[in-house]
């Protein structure tokens, strides 16, 4: 279905689908725009033009048209106010982290927090009726508008008034009289400023009309009444309408302030600390000029960098100007901006990754880095975020709780970034032509290279408007899981005994029975899911292979069945079994929190795994898990089993789950269904889970850690064991631990001794030198070194084979033997591992004639291999542990000459 066509034909019958009461009362004119035709209702009789081309549009800047001032948060604190006072529940917002669908990362609107997918279906759950909630909400595609277009921000607070029109809530005129009233009455709005523009909404299969509304030009709200579904030609009223007015808080703190940008005012004091950092010589006149051009041209033209030229022209700014003011102001109104959505984000349990949602994350982080170093900007981005969470404290104190945790993470990102970059030069500096929006895009999906790293780096000069909406087109949805393609159609749900009473032999009826499959009208057999893989034992005699749940309906396959439909079957579990994987699944909810409390909060469970004899956990942690950091999580989770915690299961209506217990409880993923099953482990863990647990921790006994590994970036696994699996495992584990240690031991006492003799043989080596040089003439043996002596002024020779020397000795002794007599010559020959290895002093003396690098090469070819060295010192060697006699004879001969 067409947006226009809908609207089209909405506007032929405007007292049907547009008029509301307080146009009657107020004296509202419908009119249309003698631009662009559309249709508008004001009480404004001069006006002939819709907000986007009247003549006033945002001439609010500068010039507010309300007598109050309100900031961000003041801001929220008088739209609360106003819809507390008129019947509303003002709810907390919801995480920014959109746990509870599939089909996004993020939460990108405030109707998101009550939406929920039941199959096809998108079904809404409100925990008040009517409601006002300020919801922050994370939008990626504009990024490149982003501190340039004075009000486009990558996450920005929602204002949510949603109702179900019943006997609680409303419908159009008392929601569009309350949106008149917040703008006119609380905010001072002239009643004269404030237009409707007719519109309409269309999505998921239905679709209703909306009144958008303007003041001076800036679309303050949105008013979507969604009220039909079907298609044009044949349409009927919902069964469950919805109310979903949407307005951005951010403007409306700008309308009251007429701040040249809305970041100048939705920050509080952080922007114009940075620019007094800066020393930007703020200019508000021009400003006021520059901005107003921007914000009035914006959908003129299609390039953001048109956009800027013609507001420099318009604003008559110059190039040093530009350079010197508006380019700095646009990189700190980008930095404040991501800031503060990574902020949410971590918060809410998101990592900055190369994967997902990660992906905006590390991109947003990666432009502030960029963006400080091509503009030399020199924040401290701990001082930011604190003065971020300070600023945002009065609306969002949980915020609070993270505050460190929001640091670590960006300090380790940003690291890793910096870390990066000479990989990041090489790659660009490899580049040979001007990249086009896909090169950019493989250059950030391959290797990291932000187009922001690339502006910095002058290789491109603009970043392509395309860019970020094709990258977040890319990541922003996760994949919908395949449907099943089973027909089990027209059998009734399987009663599910392993919910009541789990008996673990029982007796069912076939219902159907196909190929290999059977379903039974009831079932004790668990079947595979949540990461729980199925129960195994008998039916009807036949082995039970798997089991599987399709729909409401469990269906076992069995090895080589012949059992008929309307046959009664004896079936058994394999209890065993089921106690091992109930025992793994238990103890992977207590390592997830184990690990949440040692590493921080930005754990969460990616996925798990749990078998019979062994089980994983997989959790968003940042990186590799250290030793100390796995023993910290196993000693936790083993003191929670030593405390033999109860676990408890309750049902709950899902929507008061959430409420109670936060959405953290979505660690195993979404629940599809209206009533979700709570596992809660005291108040250690508590997870909504469908899963089977022990009733008391302590019948875990030992909680295992066999492994950890990173495998892939953001994500962490935790392979484990537990009970009888884990203590066979401890007791292997020490088994092979006393043999390691043992090992470790002897090496350390070879060391040891080793290091001993080194210290006797030093402490005697002047004592062997002195014994030496006082040799008498002939053959002396001083401790197994053979001397011969010959009369003075002709050649000495010294040797040893003995193994009690080693390198370090032959080196010592040879160094100080030549050194008290010029004609000595030294032959030390030791074992070397498998080598023999030969070292040769030679004296100045006797040097001159019989070369110590003559004499090592001699040795070696004897023993079988090569040598060389100078006239004084000479190694060589070789493998022939026979020759070590011959070598040092053949080495007496040479020297001494008989
Ligand atoms: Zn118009
Ligand atoms: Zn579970």
């Amino acid at each position: 279905m067409d947006k226009k066509e809908i609207l089209s034909k909405f506007s032929t019958d405007p007292e049907r689908y547009y008029k509301v009461k307080l146009f009657e009362n107020e004296g509202f004119m419908r009119k249309s725009c003698t631009t662009c035709k559309r249709f508008y209702w004001t009480i404004d009789e001069n006006r002939v033009n819709c907000p986007d081309h009247s003549d006033d549009t945002y001439s609010f800047i500068g010039n507010p048209p309300t007598k109050k001032r309100f900031d961000y948060t003041q801001a929220w604190k008088e739209v609360e106010s106003f819809f507390q006072k008129n019947g509303h529940t003002s709810v907390s917002r919801y995480p920014v982290v959109c746990r509870w669908r599939d089909d996004l990362y993020f939460t990108i609107a405030s109707i998101v927090d009550f939406q929920r997918v039941m199959g096809s279906k998108v079904v809404f759950e409100f925990p008040a009726n009517p409601l006002v909630v300020p919801q922050t909400s994370l939008r990626f595609k504009d990024l490149e508008n982003v501190g340039v277009t004075g009000r486009h921000f990558s996450s920005f607070c929602m204002i949510g008034q949603h109702s179900i029109p019943n006997s609680q809530g409303y419908w159009k005129d008392e929601c569009v009289n309350l949106d008149y009233r917040l703008v006119t009455e609380q905010f001072g709005v002239d009643k004269k400023e404030i237009v409707f523009v007719e519109d309409v909404w269309e999505g998921g299969g239905s679709f209703g009309s909306s009144l958008e509304f303007f003041v001076k030009g800036l679309e303050l709200g949105n008013a979507v009444f969604t009220e039909f579904q079907g298609d044009l030609t044949n349409y009927r009223t919902l069964d469950q309408q919805i109310i979903d007015m949407g307005a951005g808080l951010e403007r409306f703190a700008w309308i009251t302030m007429g701040t040249p940008t809305a970041y100048d005012c939705c920050f509080g004091p952080i922007t114009s600390n940075l620019i007094e950092q800066t020393g930007i010589d703020t200019n508000s006149e021009l400003l006021v000029r520059y901005f107003t051009e921007i914000a009035k041209n914006f959908e003129r033209f299609n390039d953001l960098s048109e956009v800027r030229k013609n507001a420099i022209k318009s604003a008559g700014l110059s190039n040093e100007q530009m350079d010197k003011i508006i380019t700095p102001l646009e990189g700190i109104y980008l930095i404040i901006d991501h800031i503060r959505t990574l902020i949410f984000a971590i918060s809410d349990g998101a990592l900055p990754s190369n994967v997902g949602g990660g992906y905006n994350l590390r991109m947003m982080l990666r432009r502030i880095i960029s963006t400080m170093d091509r503009l030399s900007l020199k924040f401290d981005i701990n001082d930011m975020i604190d003065a971020q969470i300070d600023y945002l404290n009065d609306t969002y104190p949980e915020l609070e709780e993270t505050r460190e945790d929001v640091k670590t993470i960006i300090t380790i990102e940003a690291d890793r970034y910096e870390n990066s970059k000479f990989r990041m030069q090489k790659i660009v500096s490899k580049l040979n032509q001007k990249p086009t929006v896909d090169d950019l895009i493989r250059l950030y999906e391959s290797d990291g290279v932000t187009p922001d790293y690339l502006k910095e780096m002058k290789v491109i000069s603009d970043i392509p408007s395309t860019f970020y909406s094709k990258l977040s087109e890319l990541h922003q949805s996760k994949k919908q899981k395949e449907q099943d393609q089973l027909s089990l159609e027209g059998l009734p749900e399987t009663e599910l005994l392993y919910y009541e009473d789990d008996p673990k032999e029982f007796d069912a009826k076939v219902l159907k029975s196909f190929d290999q499959y059977v379903v039974l009208d009831k079932t004790s057999f668990y079947p595979r899911g949540g990461g729980q893989e199925p129960d195994h034992g008998t039916i009807g005699g036949f082995d039970v292979v798997d089991v599987s749940k399709h729909g409401n309906i469990v269906l076992h396959e069995l090895k080589g069945s012949t059992i008929k439909e309307g046959d009664v079957v004896s079936c058994v579990v394999d209890s065993k079994r089921r106690d091992d994987i109930t025992k793994n699944h238990t103890s992977t909810h207590i390592l997830n929190s184990s690990s949440r409390s040692v590493l921080g909060s930005w754990v969460w469970q990616h996925s798990a795994f749990k078998e019979e004899d062994h089980a994983r956990l997989d959790i968003t942690h940042h990186s590799a898990l250290t030793d100390d950091e796995i023993v910290k999580i196993e000693d936790l989770a083993n003191s929670v089993v030593d405390k033999n915690m109860s676990v408890t299961i309750e049902n709950f209506d899902r929507g008061d789950a959430e409420q109670k217990y936060g959405f953290k409880i979505y660690q195993g993923g979404i629940v599809p269904v209206k009533s979700v099953r709570i596992v809660s482990i005291e108040d250690f863990d508590i997870e909504a889970c469908g899963g089977t647990h022990v009733k008391k921790t302590g019948e875990i006994k030992l909680v295992k850690i066999t492994r950890t590994k990173r495998i892939q970036d953001g994500v962490v696994r935790i392979e484990f064991v537990s009970g009888d699996t884990a203590l066979d495992y401890a007791k292997q584990h020490n088994v092979d631990l006393a043999r390691k240690s043992a090992e470790l031991k002897d090496k350390a006492k070879l060391k040891e001794k080793r290091q001993e003799q080194k210290q006797e043989l030093r402490e005697r080596l002047p004592i062997l030198v002195e014994n030496i040089t006082a040799c008498k003439i002939g053959t002396n043996n001083v401790d197994e070194i053979i001397v011969d002596i010959t009369e003075p002024g002709k050649p000495n020779f010294c040797s040893t084979m003995n193994d009690q020397y080693d390198e370090f000795f032959h080196i010592s002794l040879g160094e100080n033997l030549i050194e008290k007599d010029p004609w000595m010559v030294y032959c030390g020959v030791f074992e070397d591992g498998d080598k023999i290895r030969a070292i040769i002093y030679s004296g100045e003396q006797v040097g001159k004639d019989k070369k110590a690098g003559d004499i090592a090469k001699t040795v070696s070819e004897v023993l079988g291999g090569a040598g060389g060295g100078t006239q004084r010192f000479a190694q060589g060697g070789g493998k022939d542990k026979s020759k070590k006699n011959n070598a040092i004879e053949k080495a007496k001969t040479m020297v001494l000459g008989v």
